[in-house]
């Protein structure tokens, strides 16, 4: 379904598909996450109600746009941050789906210009810091490193880190990220989110156990029911978030796609309740 470029209103909460993975190092799958996690998100298996007791499928602010069709390879960052232009432009906050995490960057682009103040909580084993990998700047490695050198978010609180090298740590002390690793972990050890905030959840912060359908296995991760609490628990306003990373053909019974449905339907019902 492509996009409908429909109003919207004040607060509005809008969902897109990026069904992108020309910036994954390692496998190709993560453009037909939107479509699974869609599918599950509707499934007859299961309903439309969040843990509070919201029920997305009567929402009048939760709106589904549909996915960006992309026209072609060197447009395609370009087309992300006219869409999100676009949203933003209504006031509206937004949840895209991945697609491999490359796309946190244009999204991050348009959001600046809209906030100035803005925290991004990462959520993922990887710190995605990498000034480069295999010559591609714009790899799904390295994101977060164009977000800081670009002075687009005011600061980047990672969780669930555990596959650090050398020189993300490097990156990570030169950018100033607080980022706070796997070995680490205590629900304590969040610092206090000021909003508005943004969450970027790549799929693999969650141990392969829970959610095996993801390109890159680094065991030692969170349990789903770790994440939904971090969620939950958050009281800095949403305006947005992404989920990423979701890879269909490496999954087991779309267990990780409804595990993804699962995810949006709490970060949306944590954007409706604040
Ligand atoms: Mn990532
Ligand atoms: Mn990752």
């Amino acid at each position: 379904m492509a996009i409908e470029f429909t109003q919207l209103d004040a607060g509005d909460i809008a969902l897109i598909g990026i069904p992108f993975d020309h910036n994954s190092s390692f496998l190709a799958g993560a453009a037909d996450a939107p479509l699974e996690i869609r599918q599950e998100l509707h499934s007859p298996a299961t309903n439309l109600y969040t843990e509070h007791g919201i029920d997305l499928g009567s929402s009048t602010i939760f709106k589904d746009l549909g996915d960006l069709e992309f026209v072609g390879p060197n447009k395609s960052l370009e087309q992300i941050r006219d869409l999100l232009n676009y949203i933003l432009a209504w006031d509206a906050r937004v949840i895209s789906l991945g697609g491999d995490h490359s796309i946190t960057y244009p999204i991050m682009q348009s959001f600046s210009k809209k906030y100035d103040d803005l925290t991004i909580l990462q959520l993922d084993a990887h710190g995605d810091l990498y000034d480069e990998l295999e010559g591609n700047r714009y790899s799904h490695a390295c994101p977060f490193a164009r977000i800081m050198e670009e002075k687009l978010v005011k600061r980047l609180v990672q969780v669930g880190i555990r596959s650090l090298t050398q020189h993300q740590r490097q990156q990570a002390e030169k950018f100033g990220v607080e980022t706070i690793e796997m070995k680490d972990w205590s629900e304590q050890k969040i610092p206090d989110l000021k909003g508005p905030l943004y969450i970027s959840l790549d799929m693999d912060v969650l141990d392969p156990a829970f959610a095996p359908g993801i390109s890159h296995y680094v065991p030692g991760g969170f349990s789903t029911r770790e994440v939904i609490r971090i969620i939950q628990n958050i009281d800095a306003p949403i305006v947005g978030a992404d989920i990423v990373e979701l890879n269909p053909k490496r999954d087991n019974h779309a267990v990780t796609a409804m595990t993804a449905a699962k995810l949006l339907k709490e970060i949306t019902c944590r954007m409706i309740r604040q």
